[in-house]
């Protein structure tokens, strides 16, 4: 069976779920006391910003890195600022969010190893895999100094690409993630991947906003290897990215 890394197109407007947009806001004044981390965090050229005050004590004080699991199960409340192109994508501050409609394609093809919280009343969830798998080491790789605070290093970097490095479950249906988080990667914490079955019930659904890539396997990471020692650098294999553009399955 085949398993699918989900990813995104560039989305040229941010979003946000934890933070609130202060141009858009009513002005407000900043409380006295909070640490400057709450704003410098997130470089945002298009957006002035606010961390909701709920999530301030799952920041790390010196570095502001947090656990997106302890912020999921914190909820979420208006007001969210969402633009993406699609249904779906991951807001700037780090949360994999859906819309409506993409919630309802995944239930009524009955997909597992999810589950989502509402976005307050704007019509988004956020959405976190359930079903979560053992994974090689060494994939995703950090960089140094460590946070003197939180011991979190200062970058983390690397994706899973190949069947071989993930524990695949059981399941047939369903969305799944790695035990291990890193909240020094860039964008989430940990990649979120789906099966054949679910990227089908996606498809079907007409979900538009990215695309998917089938994790490779063994013979295919030799076969690159081996056209690579005959001068083809950048050998695929054929038929790894899946688009989900919202056109029909033929
Ligand atoms: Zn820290």
């Amino acid at each position: 069976m085949n398993y699918y890394s989900i990813n995104l197109e560039d989305h040229p407007k941010t979003s946000w779920a934890i933070h609130e947009v202060a141009k858009r806001l009513p002005k407000r004044p900043r409380p006295e006391g909070l640490p400057p981390v709450f704003y410098k965090f997130f470089p945002a050229a298009d957006v002035e910003l606010r961390m909701k005050p709920q999530y301030h004590h799952l920041c790390c004080k010196k570095c502001g890195r947090y656990d997106s699991d302890k912020i999921f199960e914190t909820g979420f409340d208006d007001p969210v600022t969402i633009r993406f192109k699609g249904e779906y994508g991951y807001t700037n501050d780090r949360i994999f969010t859906v819309s409506d409609r993409f919630l309802k394609v995944l239930k009524q093809a009955k997909v597992g190893g999810f589950e989502t919280k509402p976005m307050g009343k704007s019509g988004w969830h956020a959405l976190r895999a359930t079903l979560l798998v053992d994974h090689a080491d060494g994939v995703i790789k950090t960089r140094k100094p460590l946070c003197s605070e939180c011991q979190r290093p200062k970058e983390s970097f690397g994706v899973f690409a190949y069947l071989s490095e993930l524990s695949l479950p059981d399941q047939t249906n369903t969305f799944f993630s790695t035990k291990s988080s890193w909240q020094a990667s860039h964008f989430c914490d940990r990649e979120l991947f789906i099966s054949e079955a679910a990227l089908l019930a996606l498809r079907k659904g007409r979900i538009v906003g990215g695309y998917c890539t089938r994790l490779w396997t063994d013979e295919e990471r030799k076969k690159q290897m081996l056209k690579a020692k005959e001068g083809i650098p950048f050998w695929r294999p054929p038929k790894t990215s899946v688009c989900l553009n919202g056109k029909l399955l033929k």
